[in-house]
C-alpha cells in the first residue's frame, strides 16, 4: 500500500514538472524606432547672446583649424574626404562619418558648427549630424531652429536618452558654439560599468546638459547598451538625410 502511494505521489509531481515546462509565456514586443521616442515636454527657446568665436587655448589638441583634415580619417582608416573651403569643412553625406585619428578618455571638446541657409526638411530630417564622444555615445547636432522633433533626439540630446534643459539655436546661416566636457566611464572586469559616463554640455554659453549621466551606448532601434571600451576617436556623423549638409569649423579638445 505505501509503495503503491509514492508511485502515485512520484507521477503527480513529474506531471506538475511537464505541465510547467509546456508553458509558454508571452515574448517581448519587436522594437520600432518611436518605441523610444518621446515629444513632450518641449525645452523652453531661448535666444544666445553674442560670443565672439574662440581660438584654441594653448594646451589643446587642434582638430580643425580650418586648414585641413589631418587629424581626421573615415572609420576605416581611409583619408578623411569632407570638403574644406574657406577655413570651414563641410559634411559630404557621399563620404560617411569622420574619426579622429587620436583617441580620447575624458576630455573638454570645442567645436562650431552651422546649418546653411535655405535648410528644408522637418524633424530629424533637417541638418541632422552629432558627436560622438568615445565613438560610442552621441551628443545630437540637428537644426532646431522652429523645428520640432521628440526631445530626446533635440540638439543637445544625449541621442534618445536625455533631452537638453533648453534650445539655445541660432538660426540657419549662424554660427553655433558647443563646449563638451565629458568624463569617460570606468568598467568591472565583467564589463559592466562600475561607473558610467557624464557629459556636460553647454551651447552658445546655455548649459544643456548639466553633468548627465549616459545610460549606455547610443541605439537608434531600442536602449542603451552596456559595452565595454577604452579610449576612443571623437565621431562626426554623416547622417543620411536628404537636407543640406551642415559645416564645421574650430575645433580643439583637451584631454583631462
Ligand atoms: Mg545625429
Amino acid at each position: 500500500m505505501k509503495r503503491l502511494f509514492t508511485l502515485a505521489i512520484t507521477i503527480a509531481v513529474s506531471c506538475a514538472a511537464q505541465a510547467q515546462e509546456q508553458k509558454e509565456y508571452p515574448k517581448p514586443e519587436a522594437m520600432r524606432p518611436g518605441m523610444s521616442e518621446y515629444w513632450t515636454p518641449q525645452p523652453k527657446v531661448i535666444t544666445p547672446g553674442d560670443i565672439k568665436t574662440d581660438t584654441a587655448p594653448s594646451d589643446a589638441v587642434v582638430l580643425f583649424d580650418g586648414k585641413d583634415l589631418s587629424a581626421w580619417m573615415n572609420p576605416n582608416g581611409e583619408k578623411a574626404e569632407w570638403t574644406v573651403k574657406n577655413g570651414v569643412m563641410t559634411v559630404d553625406k557621399s563620404k560617411g562619418d569622420i574619426v579622429t585619428r587620436q583617441k580620447f578618455g575624458s576630455f573638454q571638446l570645442h567645436l562650431e558648427w552651422c546649418v546653411p541657409t535655405g535648410i528644408t526638411g522637418e524633424s530629424q530630417a533637417r541638418g541632422n549630424s552629432g558627436v560622438f564622444l568615445q565613438d560610442m555615445y552621441e551628443v545630437q547636432i540637428l537644426d532646431c531652429f522652429n523645428n520640432e522633433t521628440y526631445v530626446n533626439g533635440m540638439t543637445g540630446s544625449i541621442y534618445k536618452q536625455t533631452p537638453p534643459l533648453a534650445n539655445a539655436m541660432r538660426k540657419p546661416g549662424e554660427w553655433n558654439v558647443y563646449d563638451i566636457i565629458y568624463t569617460a566611464p570606468v568598467f568591472k572586469e565583467d564589463g559592466t560599468y562600475l561607473y558610467r559616463p557624464f557629459v556636460t554640455v553647454i551651447q552658445n554659453g546655455i548649459v544643456l546638459q548639466n553633468h548627465t549621466e549616459i545610460q549606455g551606448t547610443t541605439e537608434y532601434i531600442g536602449f542603451p547598451r552596456t559595452v565595454k571600451h577604452g579610449e576612443g576617436p571623437i565621431r562626426l556623423q554623416s547622417h543620411g538625410d536628404p537636407s543640406q549638409p551642415i559645416s564645421f569649423r574650430n575645433i580643439w579638445i583637451r584631454p583631462l
